[in-house]
């Protein structure tokens, strides 16, 4: 049963990062097909750099729900050319941070925008109904917020830490700049107080960078509590270990276990149901959630729908013992 089926305006809403909490956004945008889904994107990773605003994981998350994302470089656009950082580089610019020449367009239209005026929440309308969306894409706030990474080798702006340096600093401690004086962005806060809401899905982006920084802001955490749908989050950590990125390292640089438990534990206060990989099922019993033990390995569209099914199942069964 698929929740369109129950109800013709139920919403799903997903929050999201970047590449892995993508992946489980496609599932749902395919499984609940046109005007069911709402992604709720991290915007802790904005940066502006040569002068542009960058919003890396809105524009992960647009390209990949619009599929013109690049399958198998994982992340920026298919098809893309390089003209603009080979000239960059010819002049001596900054290359640490790579722009292919058709994602260039994005930030310049964007940065546009926001110079005239637009709120981050416009100018994300604007790319989605541009690439053809049929799902809402909303910033976490229109206020910026500023994931700074502490590390062995001092504090590092987002982007220096997991671009320039690679992951490679050992994280002594994770801040928001600028989250205690941020608002949620005004639709995730309406849809989260909307009868219509079926779930909330958190995706399994990494927990530390990509959705703690939501969390981070004033209300959003109250919000989601108080919401009447079930609440869902699917873990990130996958046989032990993460699928990609950071997110075991810096488990272990934090002193946490490398476990779906110590995911559950992040998330307990907030969640209604857990979604965990077949691979983990032994380290479940006793985690004091309800949970479900399922394939969460994302390798192919049909492991994203099954997946995103599941979860919509799931929350389903949720709904009705709440
Ligand atoms: P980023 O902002 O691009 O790093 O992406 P996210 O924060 O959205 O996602 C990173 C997390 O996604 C990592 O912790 C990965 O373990 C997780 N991840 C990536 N692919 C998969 C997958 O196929 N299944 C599951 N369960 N997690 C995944």
């Amino acid at each position: 049963m698929t929740i369109p089926e129950e109800n013709s305006r139920a919403q799903v809403l997903a929050l999201c990062g970047g590449i892995g909490g993508a992946k489980l956004a496609l599932g749902l945008y395919r499984t609940l097909g046109p005007g069911h889904l709402t992604v709720a994107v991290n915007t802790g990773d904005d940066f502006t750099h040569l002068g542009l605003h960058v919003s890396p994981d809105i524009d992960t998350v647009a390209y990949t729900l619009a599929g013109l994302n690049d399958t198998e470089r994982g992340w920026g656009l298919a098809g893309e050319t390089w003209h603009f950082m080979e000239a960059l580089g010819r002049l001596g610019g900054d290359t640490w941070f790579q722009l292919g020449d058709h994602d260039l367009a994005t930030h310049v239209v964007r940065t546009q925008r926001l110079a005239a005026g637009e709120t981050l929440s416009q100018v994300t309308a604007g790319l989605a109904t541009r690439l053809g969306l049929h799902a809402r894409l909303l910033p976490m706030s229109d206020d910026p917020v500023r994931t700074l990474v502490d590390t062995e080798e001092g504090r590092l702006a987002f982007q220096n830490y997991f671009v320039e340096h690679r992951c490679r600093p050992r994280v002594t401690g994770i801040s928001f700049a600028g989250a205690e004086t941020a608002k949620p962005q005004d639709d995730v806060l309406a849809l989260l107080a909307d009868g219509t809401l079926a779930a909330i899905v958190i995706c399994p982006s990494n927990p530390y960078l990509s959705v703690d920084p939501m969390l981070a802001i004033p209300g959003l955490r109250e919000a989601l509590k108080a919401s009447a749908a079930p609440v869902i989050a699917v873990s990130p950590i996958v046989g032990g270990k993460a699928v990609k990125g950071p997110t075991a390292k810096i488990m272990e640089e934090l002193g946490l276990p490398v476990s779906i438990r110590a995911i559950a534990d992040h998330y307990r206060d907030l969640i209604d149901g857990f979604i965990l990989d077949d691979a983990d099922a032994a380290d479940s019993t006793g985690l004091g959630i309800p949970s479900v033990a399922t394939r969460t390995l994302m390798e192919t569209l049909g492991d994203r729908e099954r997946l995103a099914r599941s979860v919509l199942d799931f929350a389903a069964g949720l709904r009705r013992h709440r």
